[in-house]
This record gives structure tokens, C-alpha cells and sequence, in this order.
């Protein structure tokens, strides 16, 4: 584990899942289903609480769809699946919360964007709608800034303050107005009755450097738990590279209590792949142990034939598959470490570093793969792709079956929390 000191914060409970004050960071993620369909939804909250999620926040911005969150809640509860959910609110929360207690009773944390919650004395009137129906439901809340929806009086007040006395540049300006929106709106909330413990805060922007200036700021200045993510990442190596960069770093300096990987999903692609990313660099940095880890190399000239690549992505894919199973039944599988290597110049080596390994020949090499268990040889694969395949996923599922304690169903994970039914 790193040695870093995290950023102190206070605890807030979200449904049954503790975030800040020491908690383990938790991973969220969003749907990008019609909340008016209570099916799709329920059913895309499911997959997301399985592939890991710990949180997942639906939309709530048409009032079919407010209608339909006491069912999809349901839905997701019948499935078996514990995972607190939140409704994300714009420009409509008050009223929709107000007009549909069901929806306000059966969701965990509300998000407020207090940059559309109205104009003038309204956005104070509607911001203080919403924490009272908080307050009546005891429920958290998350104060989500967000940099393309910020409160235009904030913003030309503090334009003003720099044109008087000079100095910052426009995006300095900006951070500032983002900040300070999270922080006057802790203080309406807090003035509304939400009690600290109730309020969690998060200030997205869209460009790594910016986000990681605004979030030491942050971290600086309050002590809620902080929401880290980056907003309108975009798609995927992008998308992956500038979330994990900001958020990576602000990690590693201790901030950060929840985390969200925001990843344009390609069309038909996989809504969870922005759960396995957050899953991915809270793991890279030692916060966290998710899923076992697999070790490939890149493949270089050495290694002409496909068979390695094949044989990592299908490991990959078969390890991902079982985890919800092996979670559920075997204490401490997340850190399993498993080698898939391309030829003898780091094969061999890399696998006896790991759990399991196996290191396949490089051109002109004799055709024969050791299997590594533990740093030791124990035996020697050939045969087809296939063949290969299929040998090496029941050693795995020899050694997750022999190497790890079974569990009683909902014992706690190994990072001490309650294990989601359904994950
Ligand atoms: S292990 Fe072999 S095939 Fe893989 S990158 Fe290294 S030299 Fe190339």
C-alpha cells in the first residue's frame, strides 16, 4: 500500500456505502439509459453494480422519469442488487423531487448542479427546495460544479472583481468561480439544515491541469469528502489517458473519496468499461484491489505469431467473467497476479513473478509454453490456441479454488466493506 497521507475528510454515508473519512475510495459510474424506461435502467444498474460499481447514478430530468425511479429502484432490488443509487438533477430537481416523493424516497444522494438550479433568487430558492426534501428524506447529497454549467452571476461577479483589480487569466477566473460556487453552496446547505455529513462536493472541468489546481484548492479549503472526476473526458485512449492523468495525480497527493471515469461509450460499446478503468488506476496506484492483475507484454518483432495476444485477451476476458462468482466466494482472489509473455527474453521471468504464468515461444523458439506457479515450473502446454486456452483457464481455476479461502456468502470483501448482493 502507498504511504501517502489521504486528504481528511468527513464521512458521508451514500445508502450503505461510506465515502470519505477514511473509507476506501469508492468507484461510481452512470447510466446512459432512458430513466423513463424503469427496465433498461434497472438492468444497466445491474450490470454496473457486477462489473464493480459501488454507486450508480441514473438521470432524473423529465418527470417520466421521476416517475419511473420508484420502479427501477425496485427492479434493481429484486435482482438482488444492493447498490445505493443516486438521481442527477438539473434545472428541474425541485420540482421534481417535490412532486414525486416516491422518487425522493427511493434513491440514496441527489447530484444539485448549482450552476443550473435557477437564476437569481430563484436558483437560492430551488437549491434550498432540494436540501429540504433531503433534510425530510435524510439523504446525502453531492454539490456538483461543473465547468460548462456554472452560476452566470458567480461568474460575471468574478470577472468583474479581476477586470477591477486586474491580474489572472480567464481560465484562473474560472477554477475560482468553481470553487467558490462549491463553497457557498456548502454553506446554503448547511444554512438549509443538510448536516455535514450529509454533503459531498465535486468541481469538474474538462482539462487535466485545471482540474488538478481546482481539486488541491478544494482539498484545501473543506473538509467534505470530494468526488474526483474529469469531465467530457471523451473517447477512449483519450478519454482514458486525460481522466487517468488528473485523477491519477490528485490520487496520489491523497485527494479524492469517490472517483468516476466519464467515457464516451462507443456506440454499442460497453457502458462498464468505465467501471473497470476507475477499477483499473485506483488498483495501478495501491488504493485498491479490485480483480487480478495480468501481466503481457507489448510483443516486438521476437514474436510473429498472434497466439500470446489471443491468449491474454481471452484470459482477460475469462478473469473478468468469474470475478463476480470468485469475489463472492473467495477471500483475497482480487490479488491473484497472472503472466501471459510473448517469448523466452522476459517469458520465463515475468511468470515466475507471478501467481501464475506462462510464457509462450517466439519465433524459431521450440513450440512448448511453461506454465510458472508461484515461481515454480509445473508444467509444459502445447497444442492449439484453443488447446491452450482451455489448459491454462482450469489451471487458474485449480489454483483460485485451492489457493483461496471460501467465504460465507456477504462476508465482507477484503477491504472491509459489505459486499453489494449482486456484485
Ligand atoms: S517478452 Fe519477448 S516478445 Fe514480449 S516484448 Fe519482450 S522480447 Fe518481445
Amino acid at each position: 500500500m502507498p504511504n501517502m497521507k489521504r486528504h481528511e475528510t468527513v464521512q458521508v454515508r451514500v445508502g450503505h456505502v461510506p465515502v470519505g473519512g477514511g473509507a476506501p475510495i469508492v468507484v461510481q459510474s452512470m447510466t446512459n439509459t432512458n430513466t423513463a424506461d424503469a427496465e433498461a435502467t434497472a438492468a444497466q444498474v445491474v450490470a454496473l453494480c457486477q462489473a464493480g460499481s459501488e454507486l450508480v447514478r441514473v438521470t432524473v430530468n423529465t418527470r417520466e422519469a421521476a416517475r419511473a425511479v420508484g420502479e427501477l429502484v425496485k427492479r434493481v432490488r429484486d435482482a438482488g442488487c444492493r447498490v445505493p443509487i443516486i438521481g442527477d438533477f438539473h434545472y428541474n430537481g425541485h420540482k421534481l423531487l417535490a412532486d414525486h416523493p416516491e422518487c425522493a424516497r427511493s434513491l440514496d444522494k441527489y447530484r444539485i448542479n448549482p450552476g443550473n438550479v435557477g437564476v437569481g433568487a430563484r436558483r437560492d430558492e430551488h437549491f434550498a427546495a432540494i436540501c429540504k426534501v433531503a433534510v425530510d428524506n435524510d439523504k446525502a447529497i453531492r454539490i456538483g460544479v461543473n465547468i460548462g454549467s456554472l452560476n452566470q452571476d458567480l461568474v460575471m461577479r468574478m470577472m468583474q472583481k479581476n477586470a477591477s483589480r486586474g491580474g489572472k487569466a480567464s481560465d484562473e477566473v474560472m477554477a475560482e468561480c468553481m470553487i467558490m460556487s462549491a463553497l457557498e453552496s456548502t454553506e446554503l446547505a448547511l444554512d438549509c439544515g443538510v448536516p455535514k455529513d450529509r454533503i459531498i462536493l465535486s468541481c469538474k472541468s474538462s482539462t487535466p491541469r485545471q482540474l488538478i489546481g481546482v481539486y488541491r484548492e478544494l482539498a484545501r479549503r473543506t473538509e467534505q469528502p470530494l468526488h474526483l472526476g474529469l469531465t467530457e473526458a471523451g473517447m477512449g485512449m483519450r478519454g482514458l489517458v486525460w481522466s487517468s492523468v488528473a485523477m491519477g495525480i490528485l490520487l496520489d497527493e491523497g485527494i479524492g473519496d469517490t472517483i468516476r471515469v466519464s467515457l464516451t461509450p462507443r456506440v454499442g460499446g460497453d457502458r462498464c468499461d468505465e467501471v473497470y478503468a476507475a477499477q483499473e488506476l485506483l488498483q495501478a496506484l495501491g488504493l485498491r484491489s479490485f480483480t487480478p492483475s495480468i501481466t503481457a507484454c507489448p510483443g516486438c518483432g521476437r514474436t510473429t505469431s498472434t497466439v500470446f495476444q489471443r491468449l491474454a485477451e481471452d484470459v482477460e476476458a475469462y478473469v473478468r467473467a468469474k470475478m463476480p462468482e470468485w469475489r463472492r466466494r473467495f477471500e483475497g482472489v482480487e490479488s491473484l497476479t497472472l503472466a501471459v509473455m510473448g517469448c523466452v527474453v522476459n517469458g520465463p521471468g515475468e511468470s515466475k513473478a507471478a501467481n501464475i504464468g506462462i510464457s509462450l515461444p517466439g519465433a524459431g523458439e521450440e513450440p512448448s509454453c511453461p506454465v510458472y506457479i508461484d515461481g515454480k515450473k509445473v508444467t509444459t502446454l502445447s497444442g492449439t490456441p484453443e488447446q491452450l486456452g482451455a489448459a491454462f483457464r482450469e489451471i487458474i481455476d485449480a489454483y483460485v479454488s485451492t489457493k483461496y479461502q471460501r467465504r460465507a456468502t456477504h462476508d465482507p470483501g477484503a477491504d472491509g466493506r459489505k459486499i453489494p448482493e449482486g456484485a
